[in-house]
């Protein structure tokens, strides 16, 4: 990769547009084995999926590209529950409290549906929230950990279900902890997406959709390469719901295309990082501490330490003093720099920036210290 474009400090974290964190060998080694064999993937999706399950306490699991491809085959199983089908440009809504609104509702919407917000970013009113379901709602959409006046999941769970409508949570902030995941189902989730390449340090390209086992199969459906035929077919159910006989054709997840590889190497992550949970964000967190001491004492920045809930981990927040010019300019002359370093930017709007350890390796927390204070030095 180095000889193709410079490397930078991940100073964000599990950012998909930094190519999220490091793989452990362990990690490594079961990818290399699982693309050595040629096997069926519906059996190895259902292999997996078993073992995950177990592993998490959870109904069942079915492995995804990713949180947000979890998100759009949640939406799709979803509508075809409700007896619609995704790629019939049908008018499907997803209802979402104000407040839960993020980019990630694009995965919703990739499904075919469409977005129903309700209330107002710091309140919404339980009834106003069952007053937006109807005939055409495919999915109640939730995510946790959202500040403000808003019903909460068990609330939620028991108007949807009332109205015979799944709630699909977007767990990719919230899980790990695995108790968290587990606790979701006990307020009434019906399917949860959850990211592999986060907190359990999975391949990049790689995630969870949780719950429902008849709703796994459909987005199983949804999901899988329908080049089959219909004489030969085999489907592997992962619930007890009976099906139409045919098979299917290509649905709209046949693009979230995963590979063995994928499948085994999350296996992988998951079983380790429940083993020593959070024991492989130690040495990132040490780079934190070396990056923290060398930054303290800088006249321009106030620094403080602050435990991420979503992430689980401290981070380092740089606060810049008036005096140091345009934030923008700073993170450019960052990225621009030699080593090249990017930072947080959810709090560049109060002029803060910040950094996370988990993507750090050996080294980079005196590194990265180094060209903050260089980039401070070169005011543009
Ligand atoms: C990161 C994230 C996702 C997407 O996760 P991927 O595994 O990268 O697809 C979805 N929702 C939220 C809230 C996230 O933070």
């Amino acid at each position: 990769m180095t000889s193709l474009v410079t490397p930078v400090i991940n100073g964000v974290g599990p950012a998909t547009r930094l190519g999220g964190l490091p793989l452990a060998d362990e990690v490594w080694a079961a990818m290399r084995d699982a693309a050595t064999h040629a096997c069926r993937m519906d059996e190895l999706q259902a292999a997996v999926g078993q073992r995950l399950a177990a592993l998490l306490e959870v109904p069942a699991t079915y492995v995804t590209p990713g949180a947000s491809a979890a998100l759009t085959l949640a939406v799709a199983a979803a509508i075809e529950m409700r007896g619609g089908d995704p790629l019939a440009g049908e008018a499907w809504e997803v209802v979402i409290a104000a407040a839960h609104r993020d980019p990630y509702d694009r995965a919703a919407q990739a499904a075919g549906a469409r977005i129903v917000a309700v209330g107002y970013p710091a309140s919404t009113h339980p009834a106003e929230l069952a007053a937006a379901i109807g005939p055409r709602t495919a999915a109640v959409l939730f995510r946790p950990g959202r500040g403000g006046e808003h019903p909460d999941l068990r609330t939620v769970s028991t108007i949807a279900r009332g109205a015979g409508v799944p709630v699909v949570v977007d767990g990719a902030l919230y899980t790990p902890p695995v108790a968290r995941l587990q606790s979701l189902f006990r307020d009434g989730a019906d399917l949860v997406a959850v990211s592999g390449g986060k907190g359990f340090r999975g391949p990049q390209a790689s995630g969870l959709l949780c719950g429902d086992p008849d709703l796994l199969d459909l987005a199983a459906i949804q999901h899988q390469d329908m080049d089959e035929r219909t004489q030969t077919w085999r489907r592997i159910r992962l619930g007890a719901r009976a099906a139409a006989g045919d098979p299917a054709r290509h649905g709209v997840g046949r693009g979230l295309k995963i590979g063995p590889e994928q499948l085994v190497g999350l296996l992988a992550a998951i079983e380790r990082y429940l083993r020593a949970p959070g024991a492989d964000d130690v040495a990132g967190i040490a780079e934190l501490a070396a990056a923290e001491e060398l930054l303290v004492d800088v006249p321009a920045l106030s620094v403080s330490r602050e435990f991420s809930d979503a992430l689980q981990v401290p981070e380092l927040h740089l606060d810049l003093a008036e005096s140091t010019g345009s934030i923008d300019d700073l993170v450019h002359r960052l990225a621009d720099g030699a080593p090249r370093v990017v930072l947080g930017e959810e709090g560049a709007w109060r002029r803060r920036l910040t950094v996370n350890p988990m993507a750090l390796r050996p080294g980079d927390g005196p590194a990265l210290a180094a060209a903050v204070r260089t980039a401070l030095e070169t005011e543009s």
